[in-house]
């Protein structure tokens, strides 16, 4: 690539990571990644944001607003438009460290939900029930589950002259849209899904001091798969397909699960496709984001970066975590044992993931086994371990399959199983010559 072509990408990065960096190591950073490493730019770009410490592998998505549906809202937006009617306002005299202070909330609807919201800097703004508004800049936490807007000192409100129809509370069971799998996402409140039934199980667990059984299980279409879990006794059983109405979607760190309530309907149906069965669902790196998180995913990238906390760690003898200097946060001084694990990061083109190796797949891929690493670390010390696989590894293409979750870091994979891809550059290529041949 040419200096030309590079230049708007060097003013990117440094208007992103200010005067931490000069624009010589830039330079000499993209052209690493790009003449050497052979990434895209957009890898390149977000590689060398993390080498810097500049935060979040998504600066660049996250420095502008985006604008959401409220049933849209996850509840971890940092920087949200939203337009929505208020259909209901109140004003408040709060306390905050001893101090009195007015904040103006209430509830806000458009035409996919509603949900609550507070302005925390109101001074002279009155906004009328019924009306619409353009919500800048919010902010959304979830609280017992359900999302709430918040208006900081960043955020703004202008009138806006557009109509919205705020649909009843009552939910229509038949209106409810019907939605594969693989579009289910966080937030999305009521669905209609038909699919079949992979695994059952039945747990106890105890609410308000009652024993109560959750019936749980794993339900697939011919997109992918997700864990559902009911109160009541349906009777299902694996291998039957089965369509559920105003099933609810709440999520567990990100990972959607499908809930069957007591507004629920469920019946069977004759089978019309193949289930994705026992076998992970590929994703690109973007769609994970989008989504959130997910059951046996797979992804395949390269390795842009291999993280602190690589390598010989210790854990717990009693919880398993591991530890630091000789000490549990739980259980105080314990005699820790060895592990070997890879804290990557894996970008396949379209975005950048975070994923945890542990000891199995960590020799296999590096080769180099816990006995190895043991004596690399009584002759060298520790931190010769992690330099050694990250030697290993790094810029290396793998496929990973595993659980995904998403915190306010962004999109992190458990691993279950990883294998490093072979680049077979010439048999790539009689292939791809064999193809345009074929078809002259
Ligand atoms: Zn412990």
């Amino acid at each position: 690539m040419e200096m030309e072509e590079l230049t708007p990408h060097i003013e990117e990065l440094k208007r992103v990571l200010g005067d931490k960096v000069d624009e010589e190591q830039i330079i000499e950073d993209l052209n690493r990644y790009i003449n050497e490493y052979h990434t895209g730019i957009s890898s390149a770009k977000r590689g060398i944001l993390r080498k810097y410490g500049a935060g979040d592998v998504t600066s660049f998505a996250t420095a502008a607003s985006v604008v959401k549906k409220i049933s849209e809202l996850n509840g971890n937006e940092q920087n949200v438009d939203i337009i929505a009617k208020v259909v209901f306002v109140d004003v408040k005299n709060i306390t905050v460290k001893g101090l009195s202070k007015t904040i103006v909330s209430g509830i806000l609807g458009d035409e996919t939900g509603t949900a609550s919201f507070t302005i925390w800097e109101p001074g002279a703004l009155t906004l009328d029930r019924g009306s619409v508004y353009a919500f800048k800049n919010c902010y959304c936490r979830l609280w017992n589950e359900k999302v709430q807007i918040n208006l900081g000192n960043r955020g703004r409100v202008e009138a806006s002259n557009l109509s919205i129809q705020v649909p009843e509370r009552t939910i229509d069971v038949s209106s409810v849209a019907e939605v594969k799998i693989a579009n289910i996402k966080e937030g999305m409140g009521s669905v209609t899904v038909t699919g079949k039934i992979i695994s059952t199980e039945q747990r106890s667990v105890v609410v308000k001091g009652e024993p109560k059984t959750v019936y749980a299980g794993v339900i697939a279409d011919d997109t992918g798969k997700i864990q559902f879990s009911a109160w009541s006794d349906h009777g299902l059983k694996e291998g039957e397909t089965i369509c559920v109405k105003n099933g609810y979607i709440r999520s567990w760190k990100s990972i959607p699960q499908l809930n069957i309530g007591d507004r629920s309907e469920v019946s069977r149906v004759d089978a019309v496709f193949d289930a994705v069965g026992g076998g992970a669902t590929f994703r690109t790196i973007d769609e994970i984001t989008r989504i959130g998180g997910g059951l046996d995913i797979k992804v395949q990238g390269m390795i842009v970066d291999v993280r602190a906390g690589s390598g010989l760690i210790k854990r717990c003898p009693q919880c398993n975590r591991s530890i630091l200097n000789g000490t549990c946060a739980t259980h105080g001084v314990v005699e820790g044992i060895n592990d070997l694990r890879m804290k990557i990061v894996v970008d396949d083109g379209t975005g950048a993931i975070g994923a945890v190796i542990n000891r199995a797949d960590t020799e296999k891929i590096t080769g180099v086994n816990m006995s190895a690493a043991e004596g690399l670390a009584s002759v060298q010390g520790e931190g010769v371990v992690a330099r050694e696989l990250t030697a290993k590894v790094l810029m290396k293409r793998i496929a990973l399959t595993g659980n995904v979750i998403s915190d306010n870091f962004g999109p992190s994979m458990v691993v279950h199983s990883a294998e490093l891809v072979k680049e077979d550059v010439a048999s790539e290529a009689a292939k791809l010559l064999e193809e345009v041949e074929g078809s002259l």
